[in-house]
């Protein structure tokens, strides 16, 4: 496999083309944005632990017969993916209440959703990421109603296998976003990232942030507290 020019850069990712048509790389890099790209610095060594962080629990995934995009790693800061015909809507599940559920809908921050929501924003940081639903997004032609029930369906699949995962190691996922696209064959796919940039991690005695909050928040110690995270569930990071 041979790395080709660079298709697009993100915030945080780069994507590039490879000699195959259907897989791409993804470089994770240092840089780290927040309120939609309003704050932004450099951390060192973010890049890897997201990369690994990633690989980890895309296997994780795959194990559990949820199909990604994740083919394997290629250094500390860079993996092979499928390419994915991305959906520009963002899946998040809630299993307690925080962030911006809490702003919306003044539910207190802690608050035990019993079942776990579900929701969708549109990938639009020029118009802050705004919330949409199923509705909107078949109109406006972003997912058919079958491809939206699909990702739904996979979105509360990974929270079963992610919620026992952390649980068992002393730690509650409380949210977590989800990007989903289409592959070759035309099947919905696990795309994008699952790290602590994207989710939000508490831990189960003290309640610690050990997520990107600690980067919003200016609560300092962010890569070291995602390092934590990715040890206390067996990581070891290059
Ligand atoms: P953002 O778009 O939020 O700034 P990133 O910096 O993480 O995010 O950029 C990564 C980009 O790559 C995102 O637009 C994401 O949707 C896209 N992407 C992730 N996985 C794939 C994939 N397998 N195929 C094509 N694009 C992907
Ligand atoms: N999230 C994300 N990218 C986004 C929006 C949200 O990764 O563009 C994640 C966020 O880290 C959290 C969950 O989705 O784990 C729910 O985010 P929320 O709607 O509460 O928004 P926020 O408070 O992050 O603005």
């Amino acid at each position: 496999m041979e790395k080709r020019e660079e298709l697009y850069a993100g915030k945080a990712k780069s994507v590039f083309r490879t000699d195959d048509p259907d897989l791409f790389v993804l470089v994770f890099r240092d840089d780290t944005s927040a309120f939609d790209g309003e704050k932004m610095e450099q951390l060192a060594r973010k890049g890897r632990v997201n990369n690994q962080f990633n690989a980890f629990i895309m296997e994780k995934l795959e194990a559990a017969g949820i199909s990604t995009h994740f083919e394997g790693l290629l250094s500390a800061n860079e993996s092979l993916v499928k390419k994915l015909d991305m959906i520009p809507v963002e899946c998040v599940v809630r299993n307690i209440a925080a962030g911006s559920l809490c702003r919306r809908l003044g539910v207190e921050e802690g608050k035990v959703l019993n079942p776990p929501t579900f929701e969708l924003f549109l990938k639009n940081d020029a118009l802050h990421d705004p919330m949409v639903n199923e509705s909107l997004a078949i109109t406006f032609g972003w997912a058919t109603e079958q491809q939206l029930a699909a990702m739904k369906l996979l979105t509360f699949q990974v929270n079963d296998v992610l919620k026992a995962l952390f649980d068992a190691a002393g730690m509650i996922l409380v949210d977590y976003k989800l990007e989903f696209g289409i592959d070759a064959s035309g099947q919905i796919t696990l795309g994008d990232e699952f790290s602590p940039d994207g989710c939000r991690i508490w831990d189960k005695e003290t309640r610690k942030k050990m997520d990107k909050d600690r980067f919003r928040q200016g609560l300092g110690s962010v890569i070291e507290t995602y390092e934590e995270v990715g040890q206390r569930l067996g990581i070891s990071f290059d």
